[in-house]
């Protein structure tokens, strides 16, 4: 499942191949046929890309911004014209073209056309906590939404509600755990300001490299090792299912005492 590195990588890439260029042609997969992207896009530049947890934007001169959420099945990809997609193109749902490059989204449940306005007030962006790869990430804002959740709830659960912060997912959870030395199952009222910082601010930085990398430098310490030992001190790694998704979670019961 793409986490919110993949999503900054991505709209790394997209930005680099469309904006300030000259947009050839738009196409759509026939289920979206109906909308008319061909017609509304047409001739319009591309002002901007920008990414906000697992959301993706693409805004277009004249106030219309396309939004995207991969979810479990997404990806974004963008190709030098002429190259083969990774993908199959019976599944691009979003063809952008330049002289240069072809932008295909392939799959994925949310892809839709709305207003520059719509996009920054739509309950499902505007309700998002500060984002872990925002230039300042505000710490301040992250830790009032924290203390506004229920406080009986593990931080690892809650590092992945992403009204509290977003683009953490189910990877950079237990890896934000671990370097922290924070049991996933603490609940929030025994875990401090300190610790809950700690644990963003370690995967923080990893995130960004992964990001700026194409999303794929990864070196996880926890996630996906159950029953091996810890690199750091030999415990076996422990996994279960957590909160309400029942995502599962990895943890050292030593480290992470
Ligand atoms: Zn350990």
């Amino acid at each position: 499942m793409p986490e919110g590195d993949t999503i900054y990588g991505a709209a790394r890439r997209i930005r680099a191949a469309l904006v300030g260029k000259e947009i050839a042609s738009i196409e759509t997969h026939r289920r979206f046929a109906r909308d008319r992207w061909p017609e509304r896009l047409g001739g319009r530049g591309v002002r901007s890309v920008d990414s906000k947890g697992k959301h993706l934007f693409i805004r277009f001169e004249g106030d219309l911004t396309l939004h995207s959420h991969l979810r479990m099945n997404g990806w974004w990809g963008v190709y030098e014209r002429g190259r083969r997609w990774g993908k199959s193109p019976g599944r691009a749902w979003l063809v952008i073209r330049t002289a240069d490059h072809e932008v295909v989204q392939f799959g994925g449940p949310v892809l839709e056309l709305m207003t520059d306005s719509r996009s920054r007030f739509d309950h499902r962006i505007a309700r998002l906590g500060p984002d872990i790869l925002d230039d300042e990430f505000d710490d301040a804002a992250f830790l009032r939404r924290l203390r506004e959740d229920d406080q009986s709830r593990g931080i690892g659960d809650a590092l992945l509600d992403q009204r509290n912060l977003c683009g953490i997912g189910n990877l950079w959870k237990a890896e934000a755990c671990f370097l922290a030395g924070v049991d996933p199952w603490r609940p929030l009222s025994a875990t401090s300001d300190a610790e809950a910082l700690a644990a963003v601010h370690a995967v923080r930085p990893l995130m960004l490299r992964s990001g700026q990398g194409g999303g794929h430098v990864r070196d996880n310490r926890v996630f996906d090792r159950a029953g091996r030992p810890c690199a750091r001190c030999g415990t076996i790694i422990r996994a279960r299912g957590q909160g309400d998704d029942n995502r599962t979670t990895y943890w050292c019961p030593t480290c992470q005492a």
